[in-house]
């Protein structure tokens, strides 16, 4: 029986996939690697930059495609048989890539040609290609000894395991609780169109009454809106209480566990810490810069942020003699707030922006900006029938990459939304090979009465994935581990972030932000209120995010040996930015799957980071208009299509033609 995950495919043949192929799929497939690094080790000509540090980038190329199908449909489609498939095959592919970084001879060339750099006449992108992989292996055990080298593997297997039993206990935390309400009394305050959602959440698993989950789009709208306190609570609890129950998901071990394991590691290596380590290869470049960086936006958003608390606080006892406000009170009087100060809720937006509007907007937005045409297709084969997908060309109708969206939720789909691909983009043998890049979201469905209509967060989500995605369209380079977004983590986010201000503005907006039913375009008057509104409780917000960065430097920072309680450990990290009351019965740790399961560790602060760089990008299209040809060109030319072939800083300068400045994105938060 032939595998369909062996043979050769341009689009990934999801409908030929049964979960059989993937194991031997990945077996057959690490042992063609294999084969294709000992042609390379036993390669008897002198090594060069050909036949090893090329040869070795384009090894493995179709285990790099089966792993991304397959860990793809872990995130997006999964159920218990691929995650059991993926306990399996996660140790065999750490196994085999340290076998790489740790294989001896295969070094002993890479160092021949890393040795006789100065002497080489290398491309700026050869020259960082054979810096990426001499460091790969330097920093993955190359120059340990026997003994060492042995622990790094026994380490790096262990925590591969850790890291997916941590986001599989999120998973079923999240799958596992439900408020099930069957008094309408107790929907209080919820808009009809999320009160008719739980309604058919509830229909779907045959209960009577309503729904409400951990999801976020059936989360969200209760805290913001359900006026029982008790009930918002409860719910509230439970979120925060992720992987915190003391049960079999439990993820205060697996916390521990992967903390001191990282440590370890590190240690090995000849860093100080997890982060050293982590920030070798970043903008940031070490702790101490990531903390004067983070300590600088607290000291400027604090006073900011209190004084948002204090007004919120008096405002909810004002309305509710609220004496105490609490975490599940936040966003429902925030909401109230908002709604006092510019008469501007989500139901009054989501009209103006119905899925496909939006769309088609970020499409346009994208054709005016880099001359991309999107064209559906319905002839690609996707892993879901709600998998939408779409041809992208250029202004002479060239191809440039394959797009595939993917929007609701779906019991096996994890949350939040990103961006991914199924194929790489690279220049082999004269042929630029385009990629094929796929979004993953999980927006509010369309109901029988309604078509799916996005809250503003929903928008600015759906440009800020697309912004991901474009980095990966958009790439343009020789080597497919230095193309798209495979750049340093504290840059990544530009191009997400940028592309999150055209939805603040009205010219952009004009494009696509009409009422579903009457076709009206959005008003002047709300634009504005957007506008005015987007920095409402940018100090706590900013305080929020800045605690988040703070706990991963806590994790990661130094030695965790000592941390003996996971929550009290957690508690010392946020102490100076918790405007809350603390609530024992939950923990951010247990369930922060961008750090522990994901690869934010050392690596959280890169969102502000990333801000700045936002900040201060947009202010350079404000100033010249903000669908001007020029400046997009060179953002494209000079950020999107370079991938990770230069040093971030110097690929931005040569954009922005000076570095970013902070004072960008304190003057647009309102901070200053
Ligand atoms: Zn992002």
């Amino acid at each position: 029986m032939s595998n369909p995950l062996l043979q050769s495919f341009d689009t990934a043949p999801f409908s030929k996939i049964k979960n059989e192929h993937f194991k031997p799929a990945f077996m057959q497939a690490i042992e063609d690697a294999r084969a294709e690094i000992d042609a390379i080790t036993k390669n008897t000509d002198a090594p060069t930059f050909i036949n090893t540090i090329e040869a070795l980038e384009f090894s493995g190329q179709q285990l790099d495609r089966v792993s991304s199908v397959f860990f793809n449909l872990n995130s997006a489609e999964t159920n218990e048989e691929i995650q059991e498939i993926a306990q399996e095959v996660s140790p065999l592919l750490s196994e085999f890539s340290n076998d790489i970084t740790l294989n001896e001879a295969l070094f002993k060339r890479i160092k021949a040609v890393y040795d006789q750099k100065s002497e080489l006449d290398l491309t700026i992108e050869q020259d960082t290609l054979l810096d990426k992989k001499y460091k790969s292996f330097s920093r993955n055990g190359a120059n340990l000894p026997d003994d060492k080298k042995k622990r790094l593997r026994e380490i790096d297997t262990e925590l591969s395991k850790l890291k997916l039993k941590f986001g599989e206990n999120v998973l079923a935390e999240t799958n596992a609780y439900e408020l099930h309400i069957t008094n309408e009394k107790e929907l209080d305050g919820m808009p009809e169109g999320e009160k008719e959602a739980a309604a058919q959440m509830a229909k779907a698993k045959d209960k009577e009454g309503w729904l409400v989950t951990l999801d976020y789009p059936s989360y969200i709208p209760f805290m913001k809106y359900a006026k029982n306190r008790e009930l918002r609570k409860k719910l509230s609890l439970a979120f925060g209480s992720k992987g915190f129950h003391g049960n079999a998901y439990d993820n205060q071990e697996n916390v521990l566990k992967i903390a001191n394991l990282r440590h370890e590691r590190a240690i090995l290596l000849g860093y100080p810490s997890h982060a050293h380590f982590v920030l070798e290869e970043r903008m940031a470049e070490t702790p101490e810069k990531v903390h004067e960086f983070l300590n600088e936006l607290l000291v400027k958003a604090k006073p900011a942020a209190e004084r948002e608390f204090k007004e919120l606080e008096d405002f909810a006892k004002d309305l509710d003699s609220i004496d105490h406000l609490q975490k599940w009170d936040g966003s429902y009087y925030a909401e109230k707030l908002k709604q006092k100060l510019f008469d501007l809720d989500d139901e009054k937006l989501k009209p103006y922006f119905k899925l496909e509007n939006v769309i088609a907007g970020v499409f346009k937005v994208a054709e005016k900006l880099f001359g991309l045409k999107f064209t559906e297709v319905y002839d690609i084969d996707t892993y879901h029938e709600e998998v939408k997908t779409f041809r992208i060309t250029d202004e002479k109708g060239n191809f440039i990459s394959l797009f595939y969206a993917d929007f609701h939720p779906r019991p096996g789909k994890r949350g939040g939304a990103w961006m991914t691909s199924f194929k790489p983009q690279y220049i082999k043998d004269g042929e630029n090979v385009r990629p094929h890049i796929s979004n993953v979201c999980n927006f509010t469905r369309s109901t029988p009465s309604k078509p799916s209509l996005l809250t503003f967060n929903e928008v600015t989500t759906l440009f800020h994935e697309f912004g991901h995605g474009l980095h990966g369209m958009l790439a343009n380079t020789t080597y497919p581990s230095l193309s798209g977004t495979s750049v340093y983590w504290d840059f990544v986010e530009l191009p997400s972030q940028v592309m999150e201000n055209w939805c603040y503005e009205k010219e952009a907006l004009e494009l696509f932000a009409k009422h579903y039913e009457t076709g009206e375009t959005i008003p002047m008057e709300l634009i504005t209120k957007i506008k005015e509104s987007a920095t409402f409780h940018e100090g706590m917000a900013t305080l929020r995010q800045l605690s988040f960065g703070l706990l991963d430097m806590a994790w990661h920072g130094a030695d965790p040996s000592n941390i003996k309680d996971v929550k009290s450990h957690e508690t010392e990290a946020f102490k100076g930015t918790q405007l809350y009351p603390d609530t024992p019965e939950t923990c951010m740790s247990t369930a922060f799957s961008h750090i522990f399961q994901g690869g934010y560790s050392s690596g959280y602060y890169s969102y502000k980071w990333a801000e700045v760089l936002d900040a201060d990008a947009f202010a350079y299209f404000k100033e010249k208009g903000i669908f001007n040809k020029e400046i997009a060109t060179k953002f494209k030319e000079n950020v999107l299509s370079k991938g990770g072939t230069e040093k971030p800083m110097v690929l931005y300068k040569r954009f922005r033609g000076a570095e970013p400045k902070v004072e960008a994105l304190l003057e647009r938060a309102g901070l200053l």
